[in-house]
């Protein structure tokens, strides 16, 4: 096998696109493949502030990287979440590269603002996983508007949407069908957000990283995926191999066929916002909000008793 391009020796062939690439050609491609991605789906333009969500993972501190190469206006968004030396870990490899791209680069510390994801899993009935889904999309999304990015951009990749979209379909949850998308539009007090990889696998954002030389934090998170996450993962992969391509179509046929019929259900009505911070919620006071409560009640019974 050959580089379609040049003909020499390739690193990466993908069979969903019947390609194979060698290493200069291969990275070339995949910047073009993110720019074709946003212009698609009307992602944004050079006009955007753009903020991406960085993890100190492969896939957002690629997209970070593409973004900026493609002269994109681009800064990034890490929050501290106060899970021990893996995030002080995280953190540093994040503050790193914005250095070495020359980026803008946000911080959230939970750990003053709220409380760290283990303390806040003692306090609460959810699950470690659950808590940190919720205070990083609250943080993403206040943190974007407050500041005046229109765009807020997540480093999501293929196998990431299609294995939630194979659990939903599974367990029928026909909300959820109606509202993944690589762009949700600005609507009532949220910032648009962007999936700018939800075509690329984990496979070929690892690469573009590798071989770009960018400085990633290869261990999990210690809480880890869900089981159930990587299960999915697990299943697509074995489809995939038995027939090359599948993934890619059935979350590509989904966008196109499913989600317009879905779409429209959705409409649900208008959400409020906080009565305390102003983010949009359907109820009085929003999650975070009551969790912060729940904290300053706790330290104030440990300090009267
Ligand atoms: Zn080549
Ligand atoms: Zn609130």
């Amino acid at each position: 096998m050959r580089c379609r391009i040049c003909g020499r020796k390739p690193v990466i062939y993908m069979p969903h696109h019947r390609l194979a690439l060698c290493r200069e050609d291969f990275a070339s491609w995949f910047e073009r493949y993110t720019d074709r991605t946003v212009r698609e789906f009307g992602m944004f333009t050079s006009e955007d502030r753009i903020l991406v969500a960085v993890s100190g993972g492969k896939d957002s501190l690629a997209l970070w990287h593409v973004l900026r190469k493609l002269g994109y206006r681009a800064d990034g968004l890490y929050v501290h979440l106060g899970i021990g030396d893996y995030s002080e870990r995280s953190r540093r490899k994040v503050e790193d590269f914005a250095r070495s791209i020359g980026a803008g680069l946000l911080l959230v510390d939970l750990t003053q603002e709220l409380a760290g994801i283990p303390d806040l899993e003692r306090l609460s009935a959810r699950s470690a996983c659950s808590l940190c889904g919720m205070v990083k999309r609250y943080n993403f999304n206040r943190v974007a508007r407050e500041h005046g990015y229109s765009v807020l951009a997540t480093g999501h990749n293929l196998d990431d949407e299609a294995s939630s979209l194979l659990a939903n379909l599974i367990h029928w949850n026909l909300k959820y069908l109606g509202r993944k998308y690589p762009v949700l539009e600005e609507e009532g007090g949220f910032v648009r957000k962007v999936k700018p990889f939800c075509k690329f696998t984990e496979k070929e954002t690892a690469l573009y990283a590798l071989l770009n030389g960018i400085e990633f934090v290869e261990e999990e998170c210690p809480f880890s995926e869900d089981a159930s996450t990587i299960f999915y993962k697990d299943i697509l992969n074995r489809i995939e191999e038995r027939f090359p391509g599948t993934k890619l179509r059935f979350y590509l046929e989904y966008l196109r066929k499913v989600y317009p019929r879905f779409r429209e259900e959705e409409e649900e009505g208008a959400l409020g916002l906080c009565r305390v911070c102003g983010e949009p919620t359907p109820a009085e006071v929003c999650p975070v909000c009551r969790l912060r409560e729940r904290i300053l009640n706790f330290k104030k019974d440990s300090n009267g008793a």
